[in-house]
């Protein structure tokens, strides 16, 4: 049984680290099997030497400190695993290798040129290194072992930086190397050679594909690539926390996500094994029991839709469109041979079905060389205005959902782009592989984290849907709701699988915020004190500033987002259209915003709709009655609201409900003033304004297009009682009014009627006034300061629907915020 094992520079780049291999190469599994252990340079190594390099190239002398640093590194290691001569002979090793780099280095100064050529040689230093050390410390440790610098053994091409190997050369040279050296080997990763004898290296993160090369050449068992993940893992854990292990995948799938920017592995590496259908096993050295990735043919299908999603963050893309291209003969052969003569190597590509416009992604730093071949092969094209001058396009990103299930299941492109679009992600250009199991997407570099989460989401946690809360305002509204989302946070989770995450939170003094969530039971302490050490790990706390709210919202840029106005304020309804236009659902019990001008109202109204982004604003009516919902289902069902009438006002409820003669009028506004139900100037509830907005609102959800002036209301009180100075004041003026108040009681009384403050909806038009409600009238039944809808529609004509019940109060109305929160979550995929 003979296996290849490649270690990666996390796990060469510290003694512990090479503890841990040893432990490896020596337990049951592998002790005695393995033929070759490929090594990477320790991490950070190949950054480093680049980095002198280019000081070198560019005249600075700093790099004589970068190299002593290396070189202490590798000494250190010495140390750690190394005695008596063993040491003497591995410092010796490891100082003239230095001297060597040294005086490449300086000659690099010297001549101030740093080709791609001699930068490979730079870089072939660190593998050198580290496989030579590594060697000794096998062999000090009881597992005898053999340096093997591979550079002879694997003949590539002379494209340095990212070499070709010339496969059946290679094979032969390293079966007939090994026929000779029967000890274990510990090769240099990364690294090969020309036919010249120039070194040459394989692409960043080579190892991997010379770990498959060795493999492939002496028909390895396994070829095991030993790393510091789990394994390959549904996304980048650096970038989706949640992301878990794949226990298995496809070769094809592993290729996919390798492409597409899964680090974890070096795309090239598959094709070796797969064309000799040796296994590649990613293990983690610093979790030897865990399962791992293995990539085989023999993959099963998997317990989800897809395997994985993966990203590249820095792209540029290039567009050639033309309205003359669908003649131009050969048009996608001339093009992409232009781009491979100057080795510029396309990672996607997508072609408009009209074949109007062609666009493809190349690494940034191709982009210009791109567009160079483009003019040139199209010179006479573009002349014509056959072909338009190509235009690329920087600070992309790709994002690729990989999985064979893909070809099987319907609706999955539906879903990644439904997730992308709920959480406001742009997409800029699209690709499947005609193979189909991959759909990728081009789009902005600053939306990549959003967007992988998003998708990682919808596909492995479909279960959880959470929604990232930004709130405004704590006060009774803002702090009840912030009180039911904790206590109703078990429940949520564990029945419905819906998650309220607050993430940022203001008052009017200070904001908090917090990407991984606020502790909503320390929010409130937080806020009032100021207090830092009070609040979780990570919560930063600012004087408030509306605008930097909203900035700071849009910048965290993450997935679900969800606003939630608990103010009163005009300012921060006045927000609402930047923050829809930013693509952030909106919940408000915040009257402002829909009872302002019509023209708002309308774009909020609009942007909702275009965009498909959620505005909810059930609890600006009624409170947590379902007015607005209602309203809204009875039109989506093909019904038409003829007329709404309304009590819309508690404290007029109350009132009204109440006067049946036993107490005065005032004495009844008295009583509802010390109950609370009132404003501390109870002239705030008669002058009915609140209930006209309201009223407004619900004319404007049936179609009109009222502005608030247009809302006729009748007034309750004699003008005096406005001009009065003061509460008090206003008092003994409503006394005066008494007498007349209960002549239309009488009056009413007379014919069994009871006096009403109604809004009525209906023909274009909203009016409040003052009626006597007969026996029979849905009015009449009302109680404390319950509100009332009585809604008629075509299909509720002899009837009508009665809605009806607490039209205020903290519980209901958080309860009816909250109840628009989890309707978002709902939406999500
Ligand atoms: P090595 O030095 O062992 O070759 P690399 O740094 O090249 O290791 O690759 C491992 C890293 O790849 C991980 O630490 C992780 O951040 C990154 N990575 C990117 N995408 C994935 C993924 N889908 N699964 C696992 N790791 C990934
Ligand atoms: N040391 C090389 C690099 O960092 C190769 C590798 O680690 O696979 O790119
Ligand atoms: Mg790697």
């Amino acid at each position: 049984m003979m296996l290849v094992l490649k270690f990666g520079g996390t796990s060469v780049g510290s003694s512990e680290a090479i503890g841990k291999l040893i432990s490896i190469l020596g337990d049951p599994e592998h002790v005695r099997k393995v033929r070759v252990v490929v090594v990477s340079a320790l991490s950070g190594m190949t950054d480093s030497l680049i980095g002198a390099a280019k000081q070198a190239a560019a005249g600075e002398s700093a790099y004589a400190a970068a190299v002593k640093a290396m070189e202490d590194r590798h000494r250190k290691i010495s140390r750690a695993f190394l005695t008596g001569e063993n040491r003497q002979a591995a410092d010796a090793a490891i100082k003239a290798v230095f001297v060597e780099l040294n005086r490449t280095l300086d000659g690099i100064g010297i001549l101030r040129e740093l080709s791609p050529r001699i930068l490979d040689h730079v870089m072939s230093f660190g593998e050198r290194l580290s496989a030579a050390l590594i060697a000794r410390v096998c062999t000090a440790g009881g597992i005898p072992a053999e340096y093997l610098d591979a550079r002879p053994l694997i003949l590539t091409d002379d494209n340095h930086g990212a070499a070709q190997y010339r496969t059946e050369e290679t094979y032969s040279r390293i079966r007939s190397y090994l026929r000779k050296n029967t000890v274990l080997q510990i090769a240099t990763g990364f690294i090969g050679s020309t036919a010249e004898g120039y070194t040459t290296t394989l692409g960043r993160g080579g190892s991997d594909l010379s770990a498959a090369i060795f493999g492939a050449a002496i028909g390895a068992k396994t070829v095991e690539i030993w790393t510091d993940v789990d394994g390959i893992l549904t996304a980048d854990p650096k970038l989706v926390q949640s992301a878990f292990r794949i226990s298995s995948l496809s070769y094809n799938e592993a290729m996919e996500l390798s492409h597409f920017g899964a680090k974890v592995l070096h795309p090239p590496t598959v094709r070796p094994a797969l064309e000799k259908g040796i296994p590649i096993w990613i293990r983690n050295t610093f979790n030897p029991e865990s399962g791992g990735t293995l990539i085989s043919d023999k993959a099963g299908p998997g317990d989800y839709p897809i395997r994985g999603i993966s990203s590249m963050g820095n792209i540029t893309l290039v567009r050639v469109q033309g309205s003359g291209m669908v003649g131009v003969a050969g048009f996608s052969s001339r093009l992409f041979g232009a781009l491979a003569r100057k080795r510029i190597s396309v990672i996607l590509i997508s072609q408009a079905s009209s074949e109007y416009s062609i666009c493809f992604a190349v690494a940034p730093q191709d982009g210009q060389a791109a567009t160079q071949a483009i003019r040139e092969e199209f010179a006479r094209e573009i002349a014509d205005a056959a072909i338009e001058e190509p235009a690329a396009e920087n600070d992309l990103a790709i994002i690729a959902v990989v999985g064979s299930n893909m070809k099987h299941t319907p609706g999955i492109s539906g879903k990644v782009f439904h997730a992308l679009g709920r959480s406001g992600v742009n997409v800029i250009a699209i690709a499947q592989g005609s193979s189909e199991i991959n759909i990728s997407a081009v789009i902005h570099s600053k939306d990549v984290i959003k967007a992988l989460s998003a998708v990682h989401e919808a596909f492995f946690l479909a279960e959880i849907r959470s929604v990232n809360l930004f709130l405004l305002g704590i006060g009774l509204i803002g702090g009840t709701l912030l009180e039911q989302i904790v206590g109703h946070h078990e429940i949520l989770a564990d029945e419905y699988k819906i998650r309220i995450k607050v993430v940022g939170i203001a008052n009017s003094k200070r904001m908090i915020f917090n990407p991984r969530g606020l502790a909503p039971k320390k929010i409130k302490a937080v806020l009032t004190s100021g207090d830092q050490s009070n609040a979780s790990a990570g919560t930063e706390i600012f004087p408030l500033d509306l605008g930097e709210f909203i900035r700071r919202m849009k910048s965290l840029n993450m997935p679900n987002t969800a606003f939630c106005d608990c103010t009163a304020s005009d300012q921060v309804s006045a927000l609402y259209a930047e923050i829809l236009k930013s693509n952030i659902p909106i919940v408000t019990p915040n009257k402002r915003a829909n009872s302002g001008s019509f023209e708002y109202y309308k774009t909020l109204r609009g942007y909702s709709k275009n965009r498909g982004i959620p505005y909810l604003y059930e609890t600006t009516v009624c409170a947590g009655l379902p007015v607005i919902s209602t309203l809204r289902d009875l039109a989506l069902s093909g019904d038409k609201v003829r007329r709404i009438e309304a009590v819309l006002s508690g404290t007029l409820s109350f009132i009204f409900n109440n006067y049946d003669g036993s107490k005065s009028f005032s004495a009844l506004v008295r009583e509802a003033k010390a109950k609370g139900y009132t404003e501390p100037d109870p002239r705030d509830d008669l002058n009915a304004m609140d209930a006209a907005r309201k009223a407004l609102i619900l004319a404007r959800e049936c179609g009109m297009s009222l502005e608030f002036s247009a809302v006729d209301i009748e007034p309750l009180l004699p003008p005096s009682c406005f001009k009065a100075n003061g509460v008090d004041a206003f008092f003994a003026e409503l006394e005066k009014a008494d007498e007349d108040f209960e002549k239309r009681r009488k009056a009413a009384a007379a014919e069994g009627a009871v006096l009403r403050y109604v809004a009525v909806i209906e023909e274009g038009s909203a009016r409040i006034s003052l009626r006597a409600e007969k026996p029979g009238s849905p009015f009449l039944s009302l109680m404390d300061a319950d509100n009332i809808v009585v809604i008629t529609t075509d299909r509720y004509s002899k009837l009508p629907m009665v809605i009806k019940g607490p039209g205020a109060g903290a519980q209901v109305t958080a309860g009816g915020v909250f109840a628009d929160i989890v309707r978002i979550a709902r939406t999500l995929v």
